[in-house]
């Protein structure tokens, strides 16, 4: 896999010439977080990264020590990777502790067994009274210390007992949040891949139909531009939250990049997906958003293209045709649905 650290260093001093005018005009501190940002600004690594910095430029907005913190906090650092390495540490020290707990309570009871054994031995001498009253006093005591280690142990090992059980509710929701977009709450990238590839190979062997939508925000980036990032954001939620409430069942509902959906229809011919796009975009146009302030923003539209699997095709041909109808749909006007019966040839 080529790695940022094959760059060759005429390449790199290149990258810094053009990186650290741009860094001291827009007044951002020359610190490694802030340059990993830019760096990957100049050299169109991301085009995430690179849409929303051109976003901030166009509207002048300063480049504060709180959107710098921002931006690299989520371009550059996985948070989920390191809820993992953190639950991974708890349950390592949750398992030794066990272990220990386990292996003391087994040093003990060898012990208590070494000495039953040896009173076994010694009752099977004569013993005068005193010899045997002093064998029952060690081992009256000997049971008593076995018995309270046993229950100390078993005090212990039920708070690790809930403690674990802590911690596999705590894997269960980074599990979920690892399917799931922080914005829109809605299933992310990564569960949409999933859920593809397993109802493709369901509907290969049920002989089944499945259909993909595929929807893209309308002229977004002039809203973005108009009405600021963050109103924008409120915008991808409530589209997100409406489509969701026309997705039922099996049905899926993904994020599938910045502004763009996806929805997997199980068991669903062409005709019922078309009709599904249509009640969403419907839907999509009639509802007026709000801002945080309560003003009503301007109608959002989508435009939308659906496309069933064919026999033997791969998942990635599924995608491709129906991407072409979303484009054909921004082609001939926006705000409409092109099915893949639609389609002109030209694509
Ligand atoms: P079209 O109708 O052709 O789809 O035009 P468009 O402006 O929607 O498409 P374009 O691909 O040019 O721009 C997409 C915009 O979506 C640009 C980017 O800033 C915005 N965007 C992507 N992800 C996010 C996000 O998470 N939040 C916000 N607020 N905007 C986003
Ligand atoms: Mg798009
Ligand atoms: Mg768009």
């Amino acid at each position: 896999m080529p790695s940022q650290f094959d760059t060759p260093l005429s390449e790199a001093v290149q990258v810094l010439k053009q990186v650290l005018p741009l860094m001291t005009e827009h007044q951002v501190p020359t610190i490694p977080p802030n340059y990993a940002v830019w760096y990957d600004y100049v050299t169109r690594n991301n085009a995430d990264l690179q849409q929303e910095l051109d976003s901030i430029l166009e509207e002048s907005k300063p480049f504060s020590a709180e959107l710098c913190a921002s931006i690299y906090q989520r371009y550059f650092m996985d948070e989920l990777n390191e809820r993992v390495s953190g639950l991974q540490e708890s349950v390592r020290v949750a398992v030794s502790s066990v272990l220990s707990e386990l292996g003391g309570l087994g040093n003990d009871m060898e012990h208590f067994s070494d000495v039953l054994d040896e009173c076994g031995t010694k009752l099977q001498d004569d013993l005068s009274p005193e010899a045997l009253q002093g064998l029952v006093l060690r081992l009256a005591e000997e049971t008593k210390v076995a018995h309270s280690r046993s229950q100390e142990v078993e005090g212990s090992l039920h708070t690790m007992a809930s403690e674990l059980a802590e911690l596999r509710s705590q894997v269960n929701q980074l599990s979920r949040d690892s399917l799931t977009d922080a914005l829109t709450q809605v299933s992310n990238r990564r569960a949409f891949d999933e859920s593809l590839a397993r109802m493709a190979t369901e509907a290969k062997a049920d002989n089944s139909p499945l259909c993909l939508i595929l929807a893209d925000i309308d002229h977004f980036k002039a809203f973005n531009d108009t009405h600021g990032h963050l109103v924008g954001d409120i915008v991808l939620r409530e589209v997100a939250q409406e489509m969701k409430q026309c997705v039922k069942g099996r049905d899926m509902l993904a994020r599938y990049g910045g502004e763009e959906f996806a929805i997997l229809l199980p068991a669903t011919p062409l005709v019922g997906a078309k009709m599904l796009a249509e009640s969403i975009r419907t839907i999509v146009e009639s509802e007026r958003i709000s801002d945080d302030a309560g003003n009503r923003l301007e109608p959002v539209t989508v435009s939308m293209g659906v496309a069933q699997l064919r026999a033997g095709e791969p998942t990635d041909a599924l995608i491709e045709r129906a991407d072409s109808c979303l484009y054909q749909s921004k082609e001939t006007g926006r705000n409409r649905v092109t099915g893949e019966d639609a389609l002109s040839k030209v694509h």
